[in-house]
């Protein structure tokens, strides 16, 4: 039997506003704990939360850039449970009336588009944080994040595989960047996801039982965690088992997912609308000033790359991804590099020596690349010889290529009659190899051309040099 996954996710992106959702303490993060606080946030009886404009437009611009319907009336609600890290007892959230509903992206998967539906998106607050003393019987809370507004981003149940989920992850944030919402960073907690998954057999209609996966705080466990839970389901069901409706803990030392909690342990969450806010209502003039204000998206990016540069769906999919990317990328091709080879350095050689930096920190500019195609269509080093040696040695030391094949000597050679003696010398030592070259093993024309190079440091110009041995040896 064969099976396929059957994936929702579930995203929170922390809003990048000044000030908390309901009340104007500070939202920066990594401040001496509960320093960020005031009455309101901390759950004081007696107080009123106001909400914060800007928290809404963010949401309105990330409803308009996922092409969902904006709600004209939405409200919030109360999302009552007990924790300490939450002073009011309840969470104040979106429930049957968000601000945003029925949208969709796209993401490329194998070089086709695939829409992933959207199915809401609503405002939230962040809860605070506990800090457990490590060797004591007690715990800290911090509340500076208590109050932080949270967008939370529906997926439908669209998403086939682990791979499909992260190229969602990925397109998401680099929209969530764009329109400058949210800064996207999953390691500090800016950007969360939870996984629901489940298996059905290809070809039944019906989905299956999920769980949910909690926990999950980078793209590589996006992916992981998914791989997991799926192997897993598939292995209970192989085994005669039942798949049980659950919540489950993406453990990434470990990296397996482990139950946490069961659909009878399950929260009733007791929702009723929020008696201390008035409703949302959102008038089309504002809709309409925030559409007219939206960047050029991630999505339209990659469409204009493809038509107005002849990208291939993937490198146009890769280059728009992060804005930083896509601006390296034009700036490049504004300074002269020709379109799709420019694109190919980018993806198969510049992002190799980023180490986590974004392109535009690094000492390797648009210059640099364009300096570097230049020398190698001038003929003064090969591609190989620009790959191996010269990019690194710019990327450490943001010299320009052709400074760096002055000072290292590393001209291409491509005076023939030097190239040609050094084959001579080459054939003259190897006699074996060049009769079982001549008997007809081809293979070993490589090895002609390898030990020539070697001899040369590299240098010959790799062209010529093929022309050259088998000029010699047929
Ligand atoms: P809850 O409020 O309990 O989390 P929702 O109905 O809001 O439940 O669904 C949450 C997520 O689960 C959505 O992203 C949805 O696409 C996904 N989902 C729903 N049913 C399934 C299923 N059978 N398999 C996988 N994902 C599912
Ligand atoms: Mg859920
Ligand atoms: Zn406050």
């Amino acid at each position: 039997m064969k099976y396929e996954a059957v994936i929702g996710l579930e995203v929170h992106a922390q809003m990048l506003t000044d000030t908390k959702i309901f009340c104007g303490c500070s939202t920066k993060f990594g401040s001496e704990p509960n320093t960020q606080t005031c009455p309101v946030c901390i759950g004081m009886p007696g107080v009123l939360p106001v909400l914060n404009k800007k928290a809404v437009e963010f949401a309105i611009k990330t409803g308009l850039a996922t092409n969902c319907k904006i709600s004209s009336y939405s409200r919030f609600a109360r999302k009552n449970y007990f924790y300490p890290d939450l002073p009011k007892g309840y969470q104040i959230s979106q429930y049957e009336l968000p601000i945003c509903e029925h949208g969709f992206i796209e993401i490329v998967v194998d070089a086709e588009i695939k829409k992933i539906g959207i199915t809401r998106i609503h405002m939230e607050e962040d809860a605070g944080k506990n800090i457990h003393a490590s060797s004591e019987n007690y715990s800290f809370v911090d509340l500076n994040r208590a109050g932080v507004p949270l967008m939370e981003i529906v997926s439908e149940p669209d998403i086939r595989s682990p791979k499909e989920a992260a190229e969602y992850m990925k397109k998401l944030r680099a929209i969530l960047m764009c329109l400058g919402v949210c800064d996207g960073n999953m390691e500090q907690g800016s950007l969360r996801c939870d996984a629901n998954v489940s298996i059905r057999p290809v070809g039944q209609k019906e989905y299956g039982t999920r769980a949910e996966v909690k926990n999950i705080n980078s793209f590589k466990f996006v992916e992981k965690a998914l791989e997991y839970e799926i192997k897993r389901q598939i292995k209970v069901i192989e085994e005669g088992g039942k798949v049980i409706q659950e919540t489950r803990l993406w453990d990434s030392n470990k990296g397996i997912t482990e139950s946490m909690r069961g659909k009878e342990e399950a929260h009733d969450y007791r929702y009723f609308p929020e008696p201390d806010l008035v409703p949302i209502t959102v008038e089309q003039k504002l809709i309409d000033e925030i559409k007219s204000s939206l960047p050029e998206l991630p999505d339209a990016k990659r469409k204009r790359f493809v038509s107005e540069y002849g990208l291939p769906e993937y490198d146009a999919d890769m280059l728009t991804e992060e804005r930083s990317t896509s601006e390296y990328f034009e700036e490049a091709v504004k300074l002269g590099g020709d379109p799709k080879i420019v694109a190919n350095w980018i993806i198969t050689n510049i992002f190799r020596y980023l180490e986590g930096r974004e392109i535009n920190e690094v000492p390797f500019t648009p210059k640099h690349l364009v300096n570097i195609l230049t020398v190698i269509n001038a003929g003064s080093t090969s591609t190989t010889m620009a790959k191996s040696t010269i990019l690194p040695e710019a990327f450490k030391t943001g010299k320009m290529p052709e400074e760096i094949i002055k000072e290292k000597g590393l001209v291409q050679i491509s005076d023939s009659s030097e190239i040609e003696r050094v084959v001579d010398e080459v054939i003259a030592k190897n006699p074996k190899e060049v009769e079982r070259f001549k008997a007809g093993d081809e293979k070993l024309l490589g090895f002609f051309v390898g030990q020539v190079m070697k001899a040369m440091k590299g240098k010959a110009n790799p062209q010529l040099l093929n022309e050259i041995v088998k000029k010699k040896l047929i």
